[in-house]
């Protein structure tokens, strides 16, 4: 037995390799494994979405919309700088 940390009604997404705590009367919490932490509809903008296969997302278990709830403002990644291919500054 080791004392590892208590998870009360925790579940991991093995496959997004986060951690999801459910909190009665709260949103869902999702543990990044760096950053902040977030919700299932950011973590769904930013990983789930992207997972192809069929065998990848019987593993993920933050595909059920009913749960997640629609993209909030700010989910995915902040925008790229853009980059201009053709300002070499040479
Ligand atoms: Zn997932």
């Amino acid at each position: 037995m080791s004392a590892s940390i208590p998870t009360p009604a925790g579940q991991r997404c093995e496959q997004c390799g986060v951690q999801i705590e459910s909190n009665v009367g709260m949103p869902d919490k999702v543990i990044f494994s760096n950053g902040p932490n977030g919700t299932r509809s950011k973590l769904w903008s930013r990983v789930c979405q992207f997972h192809k296969t069929a065998e990848q997302r019987s593993k993920c278990i933050n595909q059920d919309v009913e749960l997640r709830g629609p993209e909030q403002k700010g989910d995915a990644f902040p925008d790229a700088p853009s980059i201009d291919v053709n300002a070499t500054n040479s």
